[in-house]
């Protein structure tokens, strides 16, 4: 089972979940693409929270420039867990840490959730994916309907009050269009706007 995995060779990655909203047409989990050498993403079961600390603890964590909290599914399917953590991991390390999400936190946990990660992360990052509720729903296919984008915008706000780095990103196949759209939606959040490329593989990984 593999709980954490290392990515560029200096970033750390804790995979919590297979658990996702939404079935994005170009999600790994669906694609099921691995290159030769790379790890197996795909929980048999969902690691409980003491044993994703006792991984990290069996690790030099401030050798490491991020600990990123990522895939394969969504963690913030996890939410309780992934606040518990990052509260262990802030007293025994100063990595830098980083949510890649999804966004949907909030209807995923009904209730505003981003206040709970005051002083917990370094960074967020959150994949936008579209610039309209029904242009995101063609793409992500969320469990949330036509509510999971405005509700997205909605905690990317709102968790700039309380992580100090906040980004949105979109990958580089979308047509520039709607590329410059999601930029200007991004804008009004507050957040930092990202293009990633869509045939690294990685950057499906990192979502
Ligand atoms: S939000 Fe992320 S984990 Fe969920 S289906 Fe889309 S790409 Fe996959």
């Amino acid at each position: 089972m593999t709980i954490t995995y290392v990515v560029e060779e200096d970033h750390l990655y804790v995979n919590m979940t297979n658990r996702c909203p939404n079935a994005c047409g170009f999600c790994v989990r669906s694609l099921n693409e691995r290159r030769e050498g790379e790890a197996d993403l795909w929980l048999e079961r969902e690691p409980t929270r003491e044993e994703i600390l006792e991984q990290l603890k069996s690790k030099d964590l401030d050798s490491y420039r991020e600990l990123v909290f990522c895939g394969y599914g969504e963690p913030t399917c996890r939410f309780d867990d992934l606040v518990w953590l990052c509260r262990q991991v802030r007293q025994m390390s100063c990595v830098n840490i980083r949510l890649n999400t999804n966004g949907l936190s909030d209807l995923i946990n009904g209730r505003s959730t981003a206040p709970e990660l005051d002083g917990l992360l370094d960074s967020v990052s959150i994949s936008l994916n579209a610039s309209t509720p029904e242009k995101y729903q063609e793409i992500c296919h969320s469990r949330f309907g036509l509510e999971a984008l405005p509700a997205i915008l909605k905690f990317t706000k709102t968790v700039g009050l309380y992580v100090p780095k906040v980004y949105m990103t979109v990958v580089d196949n979308m047509p520039r269009e709607e590329i410059s759209a999601c930029e200007r939606l991004c804008r009004e959040t507050g957040a930092t706007f990202r293009v990633r490329h869509f045939l690294d593989h990685q950057s499906y990984v990192e979502k």
